[in-house]
């Protein structure tokens, strides 16, 4: 029996254990240290370095999760109660969930159906009718760079300059891909980053916020420590979060960076067999760069199959109760009430996942868009259907480190051999 292939496996470099050893030797087993202060820095040459003009001066923190990243970034936005903030519906929850932390509550935009993320026009048209309705302009716009696939950065910078709102890039999946050769989440007010397990680059648990500047960096910096003001004992005069990056953690990021260009060069390689083996394959359609101005680190392959294919036992398909929630999340798991939902991947798409997973490949629908999430029942929505037909219609396959080229013959033999 061959091993498990992932969807996106952790993989160290081998440097992660000296710098974690040098946290313990100096005694810096805290949320700050030399290791926050050092990958912090190879972070900020990372995302400054550009493919044209001239190198920018971003600033990075590290913080705890991409989470905590979007729940700081919407703060110094100064988003509140009662606030709006638009966020782009086809997404992980990560995005919108820190909206409704600060009692403001997403507006969601719909996607369009080239790079798959916000749809800048639907955006505009959403944020003009946002204000006539509440008489309020909403506070920020969160585009999200889904499997790493880069957002029309430049149309979404234009509306939203024209209302004056402040742009929160998620690039938690889009460490190191770029739109016009800039790096993502250093065109907005602020990029979010996110090093969990299964992300391009891991420090265990953790995230971190791009910055304009030093001001803006230290801002963040304060908010990420409990809001401390400068006294000899402890003086509170704002609300403040306990979100600042391990040292330890740090010290896995180090390693990583020594070894991320390698990773994405990986993903785009893998990326590049699937769509060369599954070329002349009717009905499988893998999601590309729409032109070249778009660079995607291709975090994850995802694929769409076509309304008239078929997969072997999809009339069989969501017969049962699902017993493990999707990702594992960390063993975590809350049993599941019914076999299906009023939305959800069509059948053919869960049939090819069972065929996957029994062939031991770990596959997974497309992110299900928040205004299709009960918990957002009541939450404004802008939608044009294309998230929602393609979470319908997509999987996401294997790219991790570890996916040989031998793996992605497997896998495309896989789903050569279970379509019709
Ligand atoms: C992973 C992810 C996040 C959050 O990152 P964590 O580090 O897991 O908190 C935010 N947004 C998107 C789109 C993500 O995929």
């Amino acid at each position: 029996m061959r091993n498990r292939i992932y969807l996106c496996l952790a993989h160290m470099s081998g440097k992660e254990m000296d710098y974690i050893k040098e946290a313990f030797d100096t005694n810096w087993v805290v949320p700050m240290g030399p290791n926050v202060n050092a990958f912090e820095e190879d972070l900020e040459k990372f995302v400054n370095s550009r493919l044209c003009d001239t190198p920018l001066d971003k600033k990075v923190v590290g913080l705890s999760s991409g989470t905590a990243a979007v729940h700081l970034a919407l703060l110094a936005c100064g988003v509140g109660p009662g606030d709006e903030v638009m966020v782009q519906t086809f997404t992980f929850c990560a995005s919108s969930h820190p909206v409704t932390y600060l009692g403001a509550t997403p507006v969601f935009v719909d996607s369009e159906p080239d790079s798959w993320n916000m749809d800048p026009d639907l955006l505009d048209e959403a944020i003009r009718d946002r204000i006539v309705r509440t008489g309020k302009t909403p506070k920020a716009i969160v585009p999200v760079a889904l499997y790493g696939m880069p957002y029309q950065i430049d149309r979404i910078m234009e509306v939203a300059a024209r209302y004056g709102i402040p742009v929160i890039e998620d690039a938690a999946e889009g460490l190191g891909s770029r739109y016009d050769g800039r790096v993502l989440g250093t065109t907005g007010e602020y990029g979010v980053l996110s090093f969990n397990g299964n992300k391009m680059i891991t420090t265990s648990g953790g995230g971190a916020l791009i910055c304009q500047d030093e001001a803006a960096k230290k801002e963040i910096l304060y908010y990420a420590t409990q809001a401390r003001e400068s006294y000899p004992y402890y003086q509170h005069e704002h609300i403040g979060y306990n979100y600042r990056m391990s040292n330890i953690c740090a010290g896995i990021g180090r390693g990583q960076m020594t070894v991320i260009d390698d990773h994405i060069a990986h993903h785009r390689h893998v990326q590049e067999l699937y769509c060369s083996l599954l070329e002349g394959v009717d009905g499988v359609t893998m999601h590309r760069n729409p032109s070249d101005r778009y660079d995607s680190n291709f975090w994850l392959c995802a694929a769409t199959l076509d309304k008239d294919l078929h997969v072997r036992g999809e009339e069989k398909a969501y017969s049962a109760v699902i017993s493990g929630a999707v990702g594992g999340a960390a063993g975590v798991t809350h049993t599941a009430r019914t076999a299906v939902t009023d939305c959800q991947p069509d059948n053919k798409v869960e049939a090819l996942r069972v065929i996957l997973d029994e062939a031991n490949v770990e596959a997974r629908p497309l992110w299900k868009p928040m205004h299709r999430q009960p918990v957002y029942r009541n939450v404004p929505a802008y939608v044009n259907g294309v998230s929602e037909d393609l979470f319908r219609r997509g999987i996401c396959l294997p790219a991790g480190p570890y996916v040989s080229d031998d793996d992605v013959r497997y896998i495309v033999e896989t789903i050569k051999s279970a379509i019709y």
